[in-house]
């Protein structure tokens, strides 16, 4: 039997350390990136953060509010192709850099992305994600992809260790979504036991995506925009986030009243909920991994998003950082045993 000996960290075990630096003001720092693609060589000016491709999270209505913050949004995979059709009816161009379409890996899957894409030309993201990336069918679903659409840009995940990221890469990914049981809504370590704490995995598999020029989203586990900062820190090129974003008008996921106070119910895309909704019930071969939640309405998505903006270009400023660009070189992780005090909590 071999065991790992080496600890790995996850966001509640690091903290980063203060620099001296020669900021003024946080409004100095700029929080844009511009990135060129591994396979698509496609170029991408724009803030890395990205709702994820959940039915409750990564919704048209999103969409558009991210995209007014130049961020992105990884549209989910249930909206129908007359639903797109609507949605990019009269759509301002300036969304659609900001916009990811995502897909399952079925043929029929396959077939849809087909349609959806020919709707627009100007869609230029695909997010094609499984809970286990490390499934051939995966793989030789991407490579299927990308043999047929040369200049998409293509995140393939989800993985966590960096010779699996670097298989995506040459199998025709440009980035390589890293996180497996993280999610506020996941249960995958629970119920499987497996895992890998996240600033670690996206540490490992940064370090092996940017060896070959390809890209990493860290995907999952951020609890408040201090996390987001420790995933860029720690090497992500994007953050994507699922129950920061929930509960807000634009977020999908009904609204349920109770004593007087609204909620939104929130849940995971292989909970019981999302496969009631879409396959008719979980099937017997396989375990549900993703719980339901309700959570307290929070308004408008525009307001949580000035506040991550405004954790981010903090913690730049704490360490020196004149653009997010700079933010991992300038990290230095220390690892702790306390995070915040809680005793108003
Ligand atoms: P969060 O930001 O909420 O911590 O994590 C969001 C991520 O959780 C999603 O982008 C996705 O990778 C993952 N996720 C979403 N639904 C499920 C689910 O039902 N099961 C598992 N294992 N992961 C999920």
């Amino acid at each position: 039997m071999h065991v790992e000996n080496d600890i790995k960290l996850g966001f509640k075990d690091v903290m980063i350390r203060p620099k001296r630096s020669t900021l003024k003001s946080r409004s100095q720092v700029s929080l844009e990136r511009t990135f060129t693609f591994l396979n698509s060589k496609k170029t991408w000016t724009g803030v890395p953060i990205i709702a994820a491709n959940m039915d409750t999270v990564g919704t048209f209505a999103a969409a558009l509010v991210l995209a007014e913050f130049r961020m992105l949004t990884a549209v989910h995979k249930h909206y129908s192709v007359e639903q797109w059709q609507d949605f990019l009816h009269d759509i301002d161009p300036a969304v659609l850099p900001h916009i990811m379409v995502s897909s399952g890996t079925s043929d029929a899957d396959l077939n849809k992305l087909r349609a959806i894409l020919a709707l627009h030309s100007g869609l230029e993201f695909l997010c094609i994600d499984v809970a286990n990336g490390y499934s051939e069918h995966f793989v030789t679903f991407l490579r299927r992809v990308r043999a047929e659409y040369a200049d998409l840009t293509i995140v393939a995940g989800n993985v966590v260790t960096g010779e699996m990221t670097e298989e995506l890469l040459l199998s025709g990914a440009d980035i390589v979504k890293a996180g497996i049981g993280p999610g506020s809504v996941c249960t995958t370590r629970v119920k499987t036991g497996v895992g890998y704490p996240q600033v670690s995995a996206v540490i490992e598999c940064s370090d092996a995506a940017h060896g070959l020029n390809g890209h990493v989203i860290s995907d999952g586990g951020c609890t408040c925009p201090g996390d987001v900062s420790k995933a860029f820190g720690a090497g992500a090129d994007f953050v994507m986030l699922g129950g920061l974003l929930a509960g807000h008008d634009e977020s999908g996921g009904d609204l349920v009243e109770q004593d007087g106070r609204q909620y939104r119910l929130f849940y995971g895309m292989s909970s019981d909920t999302a496969m009631d909704k879409y396959h008719g019930g979980v099937a017997n071969y396989r375990a549900s991994e993703g719980k339901t939640v309700k959570i307290p309405y929070r308004g408008p998505l525009a307001v949580t998003m000035l506040d991550i903006q405004g954790g981010v270009r903090s913690t730049c400023t704490y360490v020196g950082a004149a653009a997010l660009r700079e933010l991992s070189k300038r990290t230095t992780f220390i690892r702790v045993q306390e995070q915040e005090n809680r005793l108003f909590n």
